[in-house]
């Protein structure tokens, strides 16, 4: 019982490889075992002639069959197992027929040397059977191992009858024998339980490793990575699928042995490496430190990168680790590329070029010879961005960029700045006028007309010049290219600007403008006068309109025509129109009902996207009713983002409120916006009036009204300045309102009530001018 336990308990560790392992080895060597039945048969025979004794010849016989059928089994169960047929259960089975056989064999033994003993007297007889059993069961120790617990049942079945036959012959010396076999049976039994155990032992560590090699195989072959170990001797030792697949490598080289020159020689050979990178490789394998390399492709097309990191080891020997590296690299050269280049027109962009500038710099020119820097701004580009779309004006900022690109000669270059933007640096150059001419020739070339997508595109240039001087440094060049395309902007653009010093006041002039513009709007320095618009009918004030007034300590009264343009550089326009709105609609509600007010928006504070709900807020809080406000927009407003404008000012309309389009007549004086954007107003501007004695102008300015009350527009002449010119535009009673210094300059808040009250107290239909106080209001 013990045994079976002591078995089972062994069998429960045991995995099923084990356990087959243990009863193969039950089955190993037939031939020993047909030797030694026949042997033990023949010695059977042997105690039989010379005994005398029949009860020996069956016991011959027995072991005779026992063993040949002992020997066919074996035979039979190899076969089974050379053809793979045996399965667990069958095993199990095979194992039974071992026991039964093996039993049977030992009881046969034990039978035959008891009645060899206890029959004959002849010490030949008792030799032989002693020898044959103790012989017999030594050899079993060897075969029975992996299985003893059978062994041991053998041990009882054979030595027990022989020990007990020698006992009961009685003599001291079979006494003694006796005592000699139990000590010699127990210390087999010993030594087949610890055949066994380390049988067991030495399998289990096999199984581990196979088990642990098998996983670092798994582990291995799946790793993104391709890996190669080289031994202390530079042979290969470890080698991954990765390792072949990455490195195009042939089956017949990954055999262990092969040198690391083989491995490297087959790589070069299948174009993964050039020859010069398979040298640096080998010897990096060889080298000591760790170390890490990227290798192309020796074959263009495939244009692949690969990084190889060399980790020597302890003792000798290398793993290399083999990367793919080549979405990584193309990935940071285009970030490369797009940190340095413009997408769009594929030049360098800022950064790049004031790194290039800041190293031409900083070499030695030859004397007499000066660099030049222009600084170039493209004129009207906006309003091909608005008026044909984005698409259409990145083609005209490519095709400004190619021709700049085709205008210059190899040692200058050209980047691009942003927006349309663009820098030219102008290398060995004589004097400022050779700047000069390559700045007209720009300024002439890139005014030519372009074709874009069927259009007919005409845009301008502007150009800053900076020469270099020792010493400069590359953000001053471009400072001062700078200021100089600021005054050659404001000198009415299409035209080149050298920088002078002087530039540089005027710019620190504009920087203390903004500063001071930024502290007027959070310190309410700002005032709005009125002055107001008369209906030519009734001779009274329809509308005021508020004309924003800066009365700064040092700068005096500012006009807004010097406010609002800063501002709107600045984006400070938003805030301030924001203040202006609010304000005008707060002053608006204290005059007489039938009065509106009229608040200029600029282009860039009625494209702020919520500009209806700050319409809307102002009303709110004001309590003004929004038919008493009247927006003034003018024409470059309605350029930009057409289908928004239009939604924006059909929704301003929808709630009530009139939106009346000034200076009409000084831009682009389209009569298609009268037409397609919901207007109720055209303010026609002053300039119509100069020459108005003459008839040209008067008839272009009596069309232009006749056409805008046509559509339903009331028509605002601005600026009247003198009698003759009201009475030349009121002939024909299209015009329905004027507004000049005739009746009133722009007055204060204050001053505009009293007048409201004047006029709007008294009434006089036969004389319009007279009920607003006798032609001048102010
Ligand atoms: P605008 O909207 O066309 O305003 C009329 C301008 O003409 C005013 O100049 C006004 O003083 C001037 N003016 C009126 N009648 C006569 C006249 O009979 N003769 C002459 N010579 N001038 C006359 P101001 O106030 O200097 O404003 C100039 C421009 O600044 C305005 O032109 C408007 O475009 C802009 N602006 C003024 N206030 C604001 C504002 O609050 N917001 C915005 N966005 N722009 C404003
Ligand atoms: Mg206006
Ligand atoms: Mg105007």
């Amino acid at each position: 019982m013990q045994l079976a336990s002591q078995n089972g308990y062994a069998d429960q560790r045991m995995s099923p490889a084990i356990h087959a392992a243990l009863i193969n080895s039950l089955f190993q060597d037939p031939g020993p075992m047909f030797a030694g039945a026949l042997c033990a048969a023949i010695a059977a025979i042997m105690t039989a002639v010379k005994s005398g004794d029949l009860y020996l010849w069956p016991c011959a016989a027995l072991l005779i069959i026992v063993g040949a059928l002992r020997s066919l089994d074996m035979r039979h169960y190899r076969r089974l197992r050379d053809a793979n047929q045996l399965s667990q259960p069958a095993t199990a089975r095979w194992e039974m027929r071992y026991q039964i056989g093996a039993m049977a064999y030992a009881l046969v033994l034990g039978v035959w040397s008891l009645a060899a003993v206890l029959d004959s007297r002849d010490p030949v007889v008792h030799l032989i059977a002693i020898t044959v059993t103790l012989c017999y069961m030594s050899a079993g120790a060897g075969r029975t191992y992996g299985r003893p617990w059978i062994f041991h049942v053998q041990i009882l079945l054979a030595c027990g009858p022989l020990t007990v036959a020698l006992m009961l012959d009685g003599s001291p010396y079979y006494l003694g024998m006796a005592v000699f076999c139990v000590l010699f049976f127990l210390s087999l039994k010993h030594i087949s339980t610890n055949l066994q155990k380390m049988f067991v032992q030495a399998f289990v560590a096999r199984e581990g490793e196979t088990a642990l090699a098998n996983q670092f195989d798994t582990a291995l072959n799946n790793m993104p990575h391709g890996l190669c170990m080289f031994g202390a001797d530079g042979r290969l030792a470890v080698m991954n699928y990765r390792f072949c697949q990455m490195a195009a490598l042939p089956d017949d080289i990954i055999h262990s042995g092969a040198s690391a020159s083989d491995i490297v020689g087959a790589c070069v050979s299948a174009g993964s490496i050039s020859a010069v990178n398979g040298t640096i490789i080998l010897a990096q394998i060889e080298h000591t430190k760790a170390h890490n390399i990227v290798t192309t492709d020796s074959d263009g097309r495939r244009n692949r990168s690969l990084s190889w990191t060399f980790q020597p080891m302890d003792g000798g020997g290398a793993v290399v680790l083999l990367e793919d590296v080549t979405e990584r690299r193309q990935a940071e050269a285009r970030i490369t590329h797009l940190a340095r280049y413009d997408e769009l027109t594929a030049l360098p962009n800022r950064v790049s070029f004031r790194d290039e500038i800041e190293r031409l710099l900083t070499i030695r020119q030859q004397d007499g010879q000066l660099s030049a820097l222009l600084f170039v701004d493209l004129d009207q580009f906006k309003q091909v961005n608005d008026t044909l779309g984005h698409p259409c004006g990145d083609q005209l900022l490519c095709a400004v960029s190619q021709r700049l690109r085709d205008m210059l000669r190899p040692e200058d270059f050209v980047a691009r700045f942003g927006g349309d933007e663009f820098v030219v640096f102008q290398r060995n150059i004589r004097s400022n006028d050779d700047a000069a001419t390559l700045a007209r020739r720009i300024v002439d070339h890139l005014s030519e007309r372009y074709k874009i997508d069927n259009h007919l595109v005409e845009i301008g240039a502007s150009i800053g010049i900076a020469m270099t001087t020792p010493g400069i440094s590359a953000d001053t060049l471009l400072k001062n290219a700078d200021m100089a395309l600021y005054r050659a902007k404001a000198d009415g653009r299409g035209t080149f600007c050298f920088f002078r010093d002087e530039l540089a006041q005027t710019v620190e002039a504009r920087r203390t403008l903004e500063l001071d513009l930024r502290k007027a709007l959070a310190n309410e320095e700002f005032e709005l006068f009125y002055q107001p618009l008369v209906s030519l009918k009734s001779g009274k004030i329809s509308t005021c309109e508020a004309l924003l007034r800066w009365n700064h300590p040092v700068r005096g009264t500012v006009s807004p025509v010097d406010i609002i343009p800063v501002a709107e550089d600045m984006g400070l326009i938003v805030d301030l129109g924001r203040w202006i709105l609010r304000k005008a609609c707060l002053e608006c509600v204290k005059w007489p009902e039938t009065v509106s007010v009229a608040v200029n928006f600029s282009p860039q504070q009625f494209h702020q996207r919520d500009v209806l709900s700050e319409v809307r807020y102002a009303l709110e809080i004001s309590g003004l009713p929004p038919h008493r406000l009247e927006i003034e927009i003018t024409e470059s407003s309605l350029l930009r983002n057409t289908q928004l404008t239009h939604d924006v000012l059909s929704q301003l309309h929808a709630i009530g409120v009139r939106i009346s389009l000034d200076d009409f007549g000084t831009g682009y004086s389209s009569l298609s916006y009268l037409h397609n954007f919901p207007l109720q107003k055209v303010k026609i501007d002053r300039s119509f009036l100069e020459g108005i004695d003459s008839d040209r102008p008067l008839t272009l300015l009596r069309g232009v009204a006749r056409l805008s009350a046509d559509l339903g527009m009331s028509v605002v002449v601005e600026g009247i300045e003198t009698n003759e010119q009201l009475e030349l535009i009121s002939v024909d009673g299209t015009v329905s309102e004027a507004q000049g210094y005739l009746f009133s300059r722009p007055v204060p808040a204050i001053r505009i009530r009293q007048l409201l009250n004047a006029s709007h107290g008294r009434q006089s239909d036969s004389d319009p001018f007279l009920a607003v106080g006798g032609r001048s209001l102010g």
